[in-house]
């Protein structure tokens, strides 16, 4: 028997699943596919775009890590990393040399931003269960003794931003630290992919055949029914135990769902008004799915009207951090 599977978005997730699926050997003799995108176009939080000429990514940039990455061996095939256009950001190094400038344009003391970073840094590593904090407090103390303790806080709060922006965490408070440090990257490189990361998801969109990825069919609500159950289901024959419910009035029966939805929408659908799953799902799936949080990553495209007057701007990665300028005036100890 043919079982009809149907993978509910065309993320990077969505598409991996429909092309392994799609590629198995004999496949049509398993499965009949078919991938329902609510948006209308596939890639999800991956989209290349452009900038005033420029390739820029709204979404995913890096591979983190290249060994045994797939995405990595996906972009490798398709030549993704040999391009002559200007890419949003080529494998940048960080300047041995950083610098932390206000808002306003004040530079700040770097000795004493890095000893309250090794502070910072000395204190996620006790977090996160690894690290013992003598190091850092030794420094942080050379910081009070020498009178800044008022701006500490302040230099503290771009710190906790960036770490908000590597874990994603909406505020540090709420992150479980030790399971944050599961988090590993794949070894080697992090990386960017010339071509754009879009060229990823065309690739493993490539592989199917037109009509089997259906957009603008926002999926409002799934229902399921056990062999048990005695409700049936209006589709004929009674196999295809889940009917999905799209948002233009439609509906679909299969076999099997395979949902693959961002976590945001995943919460928004277990609340009682939503009710996207029906049954409801399992209550540990939606502890997790309330448990898990996260925050918002923005993205911001600026373009300055001259690069920098340094001869390597090339090779070097600016790094965005935020000291308001109102808590470093020109007589603070804080600047040089
Ligand atoms: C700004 C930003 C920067 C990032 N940077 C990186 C990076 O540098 N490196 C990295 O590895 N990752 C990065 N990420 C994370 C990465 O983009 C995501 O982890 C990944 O794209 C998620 O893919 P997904 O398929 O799981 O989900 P999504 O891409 O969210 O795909 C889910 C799809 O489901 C669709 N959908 C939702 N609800 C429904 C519904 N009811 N019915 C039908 N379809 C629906 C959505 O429209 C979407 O197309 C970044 C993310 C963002 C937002």
């Amino acid at each position: 028997m043919v079982a009809k599977v149907v993978i509910i978005g065309a993320g990077i997730a969505g598409l991996a699943a429909a092309k392994t699926l799609y590629t198995t050997q004999n496949s049509n003799e398993f499965f009949e596919l078919c991938v329902v995108e609510g948006g209308n176009r596939i890639g999800g939080r991956i989209m290349t775009s452009e900038f005033n000429g420029d390739q820029i990514e709204m979404g995913a940039t890096w591979i983190h890590g290249i060994e045994g990455n797939p995405i990595y061996k996906i972009a490798q095939e398709n030549n993704s990393f040999q391009s002559d256009k200007p890419s949003e950001c080529e494998e940048g190094e960080l300047s041995d040399e950083e610098i932390t400038i206000t808002e306003d344009g004040h530079e700040v003391n770097s000795s004493l931003v890095e000893s309250i970073t090794t502070f910072f840094k000395k204190m996620i590593e006790f977090s996160e269960g690894e690290g013992d904090f003598q190091d850092g407090i030794k420094k942080i103390i050379k910081c009070l003794i020498i009178g800044v303790e008022n701006h500490l806080k302040k230099v503290f709060a771009m710190l906790e931003n960036m770490h908000r922006h590597y874990s994603s965490a909406g505020d540090l408070g709420t992150l479980d630290f030790n399971s944050a440090s599961e988090y590993s990257n794949f070894p080697r490189d992090e990386i960017t992919i010339d071509k754009g990361f879009s060229t990823v998801i065309e690739s493993l969109a490539s592989f199917l055949p037109d009509g089997l990825i259906q957009l603008g069919r926002k999926v409002t609500k799934i229902e399921w029914q056990s062999d048990d159950c005695d409700l049936k289901l209006e589709n004929g024959d009674d196999t295809q135990p889940v009917k999905l419910h799209l948002r233009d009035g439609s509906v679909m029966f299969a076999d099997h769902v395979i949902v693959t939805v961002s976590l945001g929408v995943l919460k928004q659908g277990i609340r009682d008004d939503a009710a996207m799953f029906s049954p409801p799902l399992p209550s540990f799936k939606t502890q997790a799915i309330s448990r898990l949080g996260f925050g918002v990553v923005d993205k911001l495209f600026l373009q300055l009207r001259s690069p920098s007057t340094q001869d390597d701007v090339g090779l070097t990665f600016p790094f965005l951090q935020t000291i308001r300028p109102e808590i470093v005036s020109p007589k603070s100890p804080l600047m040089d």
